[in-house]
């Protein structure tokens, strides 16, 4: 069933991505999920669950899970991750939320924090954003498409 829908949708031209978002409890993920959900210049498909959504974007799809940051979560990320590409051929995208807030840190202090640059198997990206206003949400998602095209 699975090799045929992946069939139809190269027929179709549409791809289908994994994603899976994690952060810290209050970092904005509901939030970025919600401005993505909302925007205009995505197509997004009807709720398909509580914590799973339907991004549709230039014919691509990606399924996005927001597993929480809850430490008690924390134990069944893996079963996620084991459905997702997340393992092989995944791409990390940063989103440096909140960055209205005075004091917030710089993507450039958060990628030395998080020592980004030792990453060397996975492409990844930090992106400056606000949630609240959707600044810099449109250039993550561009990078996450292209990301996902260039496969
Ligand atoms: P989650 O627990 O990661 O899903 O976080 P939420 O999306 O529920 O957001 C937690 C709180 O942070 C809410 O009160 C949001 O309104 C707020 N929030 C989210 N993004 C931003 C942002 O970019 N700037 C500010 N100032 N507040 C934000």
């Amino acid at each position: 069933m699975g090799q045929l829908m992946a069939k139809l949708m190269s027929i179709f031209g549409t791809q289908e991505h994994k994603v899976i978002i994690v952060g810290l409890d209050n970092a904005g993920k509901t939030t970025i999920l919600y401005q993505f959900l909302t925007k205009e210049v995505v197509h997004t498909c009807p709720t398909i669950g509580s914590n799973v959504e339907e991004i549709v974007l230039r014919k691509t799809h990606f399924l996005v899970w927001d597993i929480g940051g809850q430490e008690a979560l924390r134990s069944s990320w893996t079963t996620y991750y084991s459905n997702t590409e997340a393992l092989r051929d995944a791409s990390v995208l940063i989103f440096a939320n909140k960055q209205d807030m005075k004091g917030s840190m710089t993507t450039m202090e958060i990628s030395q924090f998080l020592s980004l640059s030792a990453i060397k198997d996975h492409p990844w990206h930090i992106q400056a954003c606000c949630a609240l206003t959707g600044e810099g949400l449109p250039a993550g998602l561009q990078w996450m498409h292209a990301q996902a095209t260039a496969h």
